[in-house]
């Protein structure tokens, strides 16, 4: 019998294997660096927790389970797995990236990556052809579908087929919508990234990071990076991850409908002259969106008339924190151009539409009414002229 995903967020694949001997219903934390060996030549399956740890697995299976993968490790952050990512590819090789992407992958990919000889081509999924981008040294597409922060939804099913027929990866990160709304493996991505600190831990509290993926022969490179590189989650943080993703359900419905209500109140208000989120009908990203996912989540983008209005938003919300990362219990705004995309260019940020004037908002489990009613003071306090 295979469960349905609310029940997987509980015990993954199987009931059976949720357990350890004692059958405590919470999984416990295993603190341990390092496990006795029976004998010379024997394991118990267990012998540094750089390798593995039992708790650290028993998240990995149950991410491994919601995005229907073969495997999945879990690292200490989702930059970590970028990072340990970027380990499968070879001085030469070439990646074709969005440029509307989390700003931590950009300064990675500018910074770290391309010194290591790995190039990129930053170009707008949404508009361009990336046929036109592809070369005898292209090895993979990696994207973002909604983008960060302008939620651009990009058809993951139309990029396979384009990445089968060149022999190139397909990276999906699936960090804004997560396998509860989404699941790019089953759509013919190759590999899923996370940032576990959004989402699935869910309460703005641990960092952690996923790949998952559908190779069996990616899963052993990966296993053979994290025991190597030494990123891998710590037993405590996989035990919060575990824990976070059991009401993962709760929070990606509460969530949405508290941005859905946002965005309603945000339509009505002059001020406000741009809302980018894929639930709004009538948009190609809402079409999109509709035929690969079962929601359009949290994420709202927006933008006011003034930079000093959506300054005065930052620091006259009451409720809302200013604050950076997104998909926690407690709604968050931010400011993407001196915040989370500080480090992409001036030039490919406004290109992009992430001009001063945008605000991110990250909808969590609040009352509704209590965030539209921070937000509609934030709005209504300004008296600055344009
Ligand atoms: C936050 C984020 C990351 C980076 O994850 P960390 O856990 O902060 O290292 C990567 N991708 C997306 C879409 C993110 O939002």
């Amino acid at each position: 019998m295979s469960y349905e995903i609310a029940t997987r967020c509980l015990y993954g694949d199987k009931k059976e294997n949720a357990f350890d001997r004692t059958g405590a219903i919470s999984y416990p934390i295993y603190q341990t660096a390092t496990y006795e060996h029976p004998a010379v030549g024997q394991s118990t399956g267990y012998d540094y927790s750089r390798l593995q740890n039992p708790t650290r697995q028993h998240v990995e299976d149950i991410v491994a389970s919601l995005e229907g993968g073969v495997d999945a490790l879990a690292f200490s952050s989702g930059m970590a797995a970028i990072t340990a990512l970027m380990e499968l590819f070879r001085p030469g090789d070439h990646i074709i990236t969005d440029s509307d992407l989390y700003g931590g992958a950009i300064r990675l990919f500018d910074n770290v990556s391309e010194k290591n000889g790995i190039k990129f081509s930053h170009i707008q999924f949404h508009l361009d052809k990336v046929e036109d981008f592809i070369n005898e040294d292209t090895k993979a597409i990696y994207i973002e579908t909604p983008t960060n922060p302008m939620m651009n939804v990009i058809d993951i099913r139309a990029l396979a087929e384009v990445a089968k027929s060149h022999g190139l990866l397909l990276i999906v990160d699936n960090t804004f919508l997560t396998p509860y709304f989404q699941k790019p493996l089953e759509l013919g991505a190759d590999i899923v990234i996370h940032s576990g600190t959004k989402f699935l831990g869910g309460h703005n509290d641990t960092l952690a990071g996923f790949i998952v993926t559908s190779s069996e022969e990616i899963s052993e490179k990966l296993r053979f990076l994290i025991k190597t590189v030494g990123s891998g989650l710590a037993p405590f943080d996989s035990w919060l991850i575990v824990r976070g993703i059991k009401t993962l359900p709760l929070r990606m419905e509460k969530a949405q409908q508290n941005a859905q209500e946002i965005v309603a109140f945000l339509q009505k208000q002059e001020k406000v002259v741009n809302i980018y989120y894929p639930g709004i009908e009538g948009t190609e990203s809402y079409e999109i969106c509709r035929k690969q996912a079962t929601g359009f989540g949290s994420m709202v983008t927006f933008e006011v008339e003034s930079k000093e209005l959506a300054h005065h938003i930052l620091k006259a919300t009451k409720l809302i924190p200013f604050a950076e990362s997104l998909g926690g219990t407690e709604t968050l705004i931010t400011y993407p151009t001196t915040q989370t995309h500080a480090d992409v260019p001036e030039e490919v940020r406004i290109k992009n539409g992430v001009t001063d004037r945008v605000l991110r908002l990250s909808a969590g489990i609040e009352d509704s009414r209590d965030l539209i009613e921070d937000l509609k003071q934030a709005i209504e306090s300004f008296e600055g002229s344009l």
